[in-house]
């Protein structure tokens, strides 16, 4: 600091140059940061700013250093004199309420695409976007602007979490240090509000309205000011995105859908989500976490309580490559107030003939010896609903596969699933076990059912 030398009242202080600015800056913060009434205090800091720069400075030096910043710039409250970080932040807001239109650019955050290049060439140079308001774990929400950069060859236009093409199609970019996730409207949430809400499903079995609730209730008690009230069914479609992608990483491009298409758009990413989930808990990396007679076992179970609502549209099948196609009905859930979805609408069901449930014969001696377990045409579960789900799990406690049943649990379903599974199994089992095992078998043995196709149209995935 030899420039400041006569500004000093009393130079016999300036007895010792520091070396550079930077280390006479970092001496002054380690000064602020360490605690006024530590014990040994100096001969800590001396210790420390000799170690961060390989210095041999005595405590008297530093000491002397000290002294001479106190003169430049005094303390005040354990900070340099002059207003805090917090007031000026304040004052900041303040000012900026001068100007209450929107698409004014937020002096505080901004968020800039992460992308420079497409194409290979540089993006545009970022131009403000919208205004957008983040809701924090535990303080006020803040407001922050978006900045887009545009491809001057493809269109196309980068956000902070997606790109946008051409036609208007969006699709999600969310990296592991991304801090906010703005995907709907001009509402976003800081990650590690969506982190809690991970953790309270997880352990808490806590729902999306209950979470919400929960922090409306708790932001008022507290004293958090948020410029409106969490929406249940925004903050659920945000996580839902946001958990998609950080499940898939870069293997699977996620749409950010329109509002009205959110189920649907969500169901065809169902495939994907069970392919890489059955990939991943059946790889051989998973074996690292179990004993050397993991994997010999392969358990298959029926779930019949994990049901959902869905269209009454009863006629469309699933393709099968062995087994032709499986009639499953229309997978999608029901319209508001009606028992079709949004595409079957309407529809008039022709009139069934009264179904016979399969009657053991007990005559048969053949029939005597069969298992009475069979469990299609299950008259227990409501057409309405799904009929639950089938789960494959590894003698190890892995859940390895899971797949959803319709109508009921069938022979044909199950078979399908495992020979789904079975291909894209790194480790093949050599047992199965299934509490309806005999029959299974039998309807792996019969190879009239490989060549039974369902007459009914395919529905269109
Ligand atoms: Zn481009
Ligand atoms: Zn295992
Ligand atoms: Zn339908
Ligand atoms: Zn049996």
């Amino acid at each position: 600091m030899t420039s400041s030398k006569p500004l000093l009242s009393e130079p016999a202080k300036l007895l010792f140059d520091i070396p550079s600015i930077e280390i006479a800056s970092t001496l002054r913060k380690l000064d602020l940061r360490i605690h006024r009434n530590a014990d040994k205090r100096l001969f800590h800091i001396t210790k420390l700013i000799n170690r961060f720069y390989n210095l041999t400075m005595n405590e008297n030096e530093v000491q002397c250093h000290l002294d001479n910043w106190d003169y430049l710039a005094p303390r005040f409250n354990d900070n340099i004199i002059g207003m805090t970080d917090t007031q000026i932040t304040c004052k900041i807001k303040q000012y900026m309420l001068e100007f209450p239109n929107n698409h004014i650019c937020s002096l505080l955050s901004c968020y800039l695409p992460e992308k420079t290049i497409c194409c290979g060439k540089l993006l545009s140079a970022p131009r403000p976007f919208q205004d957008i308001r983040i809701f924090h774990f535990s303080e006020s929400s803040s407001s922050g602007t978006l900045y887009y950069r545009k491809c001057g060859v493809c269109n196309i236009k980068y956000y902070y979490n997606y790109y946008e093409n051409e036609d208007g199609d969006k699709f999600c970019i969310i990296n592991d240090d991304t801090t906010i996730i703005c995907l709907f409207s001009n509402i976003a949430y800081d990650v590690k509000l969506l982190h809690r809400l991970d953790n309270d499903i997880l352990f808490k079995y806590c729902g999306f309205s209950n979470y919400t609730n929960a922090y409306n209730m708790y932001c008022e008690a507290a004293g958090i000011v948020n410029h409106k009230l969490m929406d249940r069914f925004h903050v659920e479609r945000t996580w839902f995105l946001w958990r998609l992608c950080r499940f898939f990483g870069k293997d699977v491009k996620t749409k950010v859908p329109v509002e009205k298409d959110f189920d649907k758009e969500i169901l065809s990413l169902q495939r994907d989500c069970l392919d890489l989930f059955i990939r991943r808990w059946s790889s051989k990396r998973h074996q690292s976490y179990c004993n050397e007679d993991c994997c010999k076992l392969l358990v298959l179970d029926g779930h019949q309580k994990a049901t959902r609502r869905v269209c009454a549209y009863k006629i469309g099948t699933i393709p099968s490559e062995e087994l032709g196609a499986i009639k499953v009905g229309c997978p999608h859930l029901p319209a508001y107030k009606n028992t079709y979805c949004s595409e079957h609408i309407g529809f008039k069901p022709p009139p069934e003939p009264s179904k016979e449930r399969k009657l053991y014969n007990l005559r048969n001696p053949t029939q005597q010896l069969i298992c009475r377990t069979l469990k299609s045409d299950n008259p227990n579960i409501p057409s309405h609903r799904s009929a639950g789900i089938v789960a494959a799990v590894y003698n190890c406690g892995y859940i390895c596969a899971v797949d959803e049943l319709y109508g009921s649990e069938s022979l044909s379903q199950v078979y399908n699933f495992l020979v789904n599974i079975v291909k894209k199994f790194e480790v093949l089992p050599t047992v199965i076990a299934y509490d309806d095992a005999c029959n299974l078998v039998r309807f792996i043995r019969n190879s009239t059912n490989r060549k039974q196709m369902c007459q009914d149209p395919p529905y269109p995935s």
